[in-house]
């Protein structure tokens, strides 16, 4: 919910347009990974990133003439969607192995729970509307988020022709 938007400079010269409530924290819960059961889409760099730490071909896919990570049927009944599967980077204590031996993880990723959309030009940032409804690290910290938006927002989204993350695919 729109509380009035604020500029903030997110990296050095790279403003976003604030529109969530500056009051919002939010610290990821281990147990929760819900966001970890979708595909994800890979911007070029994350793709020549991942390259260096996993083999796309075990790992991506492709969709449209993008590149996904891929979801995976996980033989367990937790971190998984409804359909059983998850993504092939989600391990089975629940930690991304991206992250937790890569100290890296694809930009989509870091971006969840915000959503990215461009007006006239200018980043502009809000949650996302599954984040209210399925995210658990919503408000339960004292990690607020307009501090720490550099950890949201890669700067590579600056770059990128389209990095609204509700895009049609
Ligand atoms: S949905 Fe939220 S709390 Fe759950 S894994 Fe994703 S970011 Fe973390
Ligand atoms: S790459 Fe890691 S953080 Fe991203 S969806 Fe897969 S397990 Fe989750």
């Amino acid at each position: 919910m729109s509380t009035g938007s604020r500029r903030v400079e997110v990296h050095p010269g790279r403003e976003a347009v604030v529109e969530f409530d500056p009051d919002l924290t939010f610290e990821c819960v281990d147990e929760c990974t819900w966001c970890c059961t979708h595909g994800v889409l890979l911007y070029e760099r994350d793709f020549y990133e991942l390259a260096e730490r996993a083999s796309l071909d075990d790992t991506t896919t492709q969709f449209r003439g993008e590149d996904f990570v891929k979801k995976e049927a996980k033989d367990r009944d937790e971190h998984v969607g409804e359909d059983g599967e998850a993504c092939v980077f989600l391990r089975d204590d629940g930690l991304c192995s991206l992250h937790a031996e890569h100290d890296w993880k694809p930009t989509r990723c870091s971006v969840y729970p915000l959503a990215v959309s461009v007006e006239d030009g200018d980043i502009h940032v809000d949650v996302r509307e599954s984040a209210w409804e399925h995210c658990e690290g919503m408000n339960v910290s004292e990690r607020k988020v307009v501090d720490n938006l550099d950890a949201f927002l890669p700067e590579v989204l600056w770059e990128l022709d389209d990095p609204s993350s509700d895009r049609e695919l």
